[in-house]
């Protein structure tokens, strides 16, 4: 058996270990249960893909990204490794056919989205397939007071219970320490072993500009900081909008949001990849999976709605190690917007029910059935017939997911398949009957092995250039094949799916569970308070910030923010030093107190000089921090 250092090398090809990769993968081969906190881009994959690697059987991976997912599959298929995947959206003949494949091969890796877990097939299959290893991607999904719960993915603690002795392991970029807590629990850890990876990003500098025009200084950034650049915006609209302003600048930019075609999504990210476009600007849809190692800003042009979120987002600059910058714009009405989004996010009962009831009449589900059943389910046609407000049907959709009703996928994009139904012999016949359509028949048959036997994936692009045609009079030709019943064809669908989890009822019998989605909301609340904070904050370390928030108590000033460099230049007279420290130790000696507070009964004195004294006493270990970030008297 080869060594984890020697399956790193053979197969990735790396002489190394990053941060943590090595602790976690030890853990993991020792049995035990283990919970992995590293950024984005830190090496989450390898953690989980070299045991697999090292030990018998296999390796089952549980992911919501889609998108992810394949390229997982397809990078590790490049290393001769065997790996399949399966999600949303499949049919049941095109998962059985993975499922066979799977159980009868020496598959190491089998990728699968949460809500694929629950159903009978994949529970028939389970016992023959020798999984070893469960690893759960983007675990922070399992909490419902994560900022990104996905109820299926509950249904991973059922999956222990039928894989015992089988060890998980957990990954994310980011939780609360409560987050933390709740992954542990409702995976049903046996014991709790967490890795961490400090939240300090030595080379980032934090920053945040309150703005009347972002346009002017997104430029003035942009042209202070040369290099790469992203541009995070909350609309799509504004994307094209910014973008083009940079170009009338002689900015190289170009605008990216999840309403583009996947091909041009793909072309602008390239471009951007290879130093062909300097900026992109883009909505959140940006950035998953992408590893680019010389971004040297990364803007925010309006508020994210998290700090988990903006410390993702933010983090995609400066992963070379070399001074790099996250700035975050806002105006006080944006953030008085913020608030007002709890009220939008979390619909009433009586719009959830409406929004239930409306969209299973749009999609003509009979009552007492739809269980199991996918359904093209397309927004904006929806919005236009039953003319509801966007916000109420989408959250109520979120809300209706969250309770288990049903599950709605906004981002699939499956792949045409062809399978050929006609035998050998009428196929030839028809070849010499209809010659217009043979040069496409010849090339499904060149381009795809075992296209006969089972439905195979393919790309209407490349059949269009083995057949020296345009796509366009590809696809007719191929929904000309299918109703001549030569094959049966399945053009790509990128319209979102909306899969019912339990058969339809009548709205008023649907049922929310009150108490966990007012806290929900508490917590979503919460959520929004500390971004705000975050961006009002002028005094205390930006990093530091961040580090409490995610329970990395031990974080120091990083020196570098605009609040610690404005701290820096702040100067203190022996006399107001003394001043400030003999107030702190008389408040801090009765009482210990968050900072803010402690900031409060400090008043009649500059925050900046109030932190600078914190600072130094932090340093000279007389005070302390706690994880909730309140300050005690040593
Ligand atoms: P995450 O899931 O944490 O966001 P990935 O697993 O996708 O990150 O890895 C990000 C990138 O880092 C990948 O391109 C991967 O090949 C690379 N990488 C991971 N581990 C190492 C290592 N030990 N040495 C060099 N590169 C690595
Ligand atoms: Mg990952």
């Amino acid at each position: 058996m080869l060594t984890i250092h020697q399956i790193l090398k053979q197969y990735w090809g790396f002489d190394s270990f990053r941060p943590l990769q090595e602790d976690v993968i030890r853990s993991v081969l020792s049995g035990h249960d283990t919970l992995a906190l590293m950024p984005t881009g830190g090496g989450k994959s390898l953690c989980f893909q070299v045991p697999a690697m090292c030990q018998e059987g296999m390796c089952l991976v549980i992911s919501p990204l889609i998108a992810l997912m394949k390229d997982q599959v397809e990078n590790l298929r490049r290393k001769n490794i065997t790996a399949y995947s399966i999600f949303s959206g499949m049919s049941r003949k095109e998962v059985i056919h993975t499922l066979e494949t799977v159980t009868n091969s020496n598959c190491k890796f089998l990728y699968v989205s949460p809500e694929r877990l629950e159903t009978a097939l994949f529970k028939e299959y389970l016992p023959g397939m020798n999984i070893t290893l469960i690893a759960v991607d983007e675990a922070h999904c399992i909490s419902q007071w994560g900022y990104d719960f996905r109820p299926p993915y509950l249904r991973i603690a059922k999956l222990r219970e039928e894989l015992p002795d089988v060890p998980v392991l957990a990954l994310t970029a980011s939780a609360t320490a409560e987050v933390q807590q709740d992954i542990c629990d409702k995976l049903h850890f046996n014991k709790s072993i967490v890795f961490r990876q400090s939240f300090e990003r030595a080379n980032l500098s934090y920053s945040v500009f309150k703005v009347d025009s972002r346009i002017n200084k997104i430029i003035e950034i942009l042209k202070n900081v040369p290099g790469t650049g992203i541009v995070y915006c909350k609309s799509r609209k504004r994307t094209k909008e910014i973008s083009e302003l940079l170009q009338l600048q002689g900015i190289a930019a170009n605008y990216y949001h999840a309403g583009l075609l996947q091909e041009e999504r793909n072309s602008r990210q390239e471009a951007w990849i290879n130093n062909k476009v300097r900026v992109i600007v883009c909505t959140n849809a940006f950035g998953m999976g992408i590893d680019k190692p010389d971004v040297r800003t990364v803007i925010h042009a309006d508020a994210p709605d998290c700090l988990e979120n903006y410390y993702q987002e933010a983090g995609r600059a400066g992963r070379d190690g070399k001074t790099a910058y996250a700035v975050l714009l806002y105006d006080e009405r944006e953030l008085q917007e913020l608030h007002e989004m709890t009220a939008i996010r979390f619909p009433s009962q009586n719009d959830i029910r409406n929004v239930y009831h409306a969209v299973a009449n749009y999609l003509q589900i009979p009552s007492g059935t739809g269980v199991g059943e996918y359904y093209d389910f397309d927004l904006p046609d929806f919005l236009r017939k039953f003319k509801m407000n966007t916000h109420t049907v989408v959250y109520s959709l979120k809300a209706l997911e969250q309770e288990g009703w049903l599950s709605f996928n906004e981002q699939v994009f499956l792949p045409s398949t062809v399978q050929f139904t006609a035998t050998k012999d009428h196929l030839y016949q028809f070849e010499k009957d209809n010659p217009v359509l043979e040069p496409v028949i010849k090339s499904l048959l060149r381009a795809y092995g075992g296209i006969f036997d089972h439905a195979c994936t393919i790309s209407e692009l490349q059949v269009a250039q083995l057949a020296r045609k345009e796509a366009e009079k590809v696809k007719k030709q191929l929904l000309q094949l299918h109703a001549a019943r030569i094959i049966d064809y399945t053009p790509r669908k990128d319209s979102p799916q909306l899969l019912l989890l339990r058969n339809r009822v009548k709205a008023e019998e649907l049922t929310v569970n009150v108490t966990a989605y007012h806290k929900r909301k508490e917590i979503f609340q919460q959520r929004v308070g500390e971004i705000v904070r975050y961006a009002k904050e002028e005094a205390e370390c930006r990093s530091r910030m961040i580090g409490v928030y995610f329970g990395d108590k031990d974080i120091r000033s990083c020196g570098i923010c605009d609040n610690c460099l404005r701290r820096k230049a702040v100067t203190l007279t022996r006399e107001e030093f003394e001043n400030i420290h003999s107030r702190i130790a008389g408040i801090l000696i009765t009482e210990r107190l968050p900072v803010k507070e402690l900031m409060q009964r400090l008043n009649g004195i500059k925050k900046e000089k109030a932190w600078k004294v914190i600072e130094f006493l932090q340093a000279e270990n007389k005070i302390e921090m706690d994880t909730k970030g309140i300050l005690l008297l040593k």
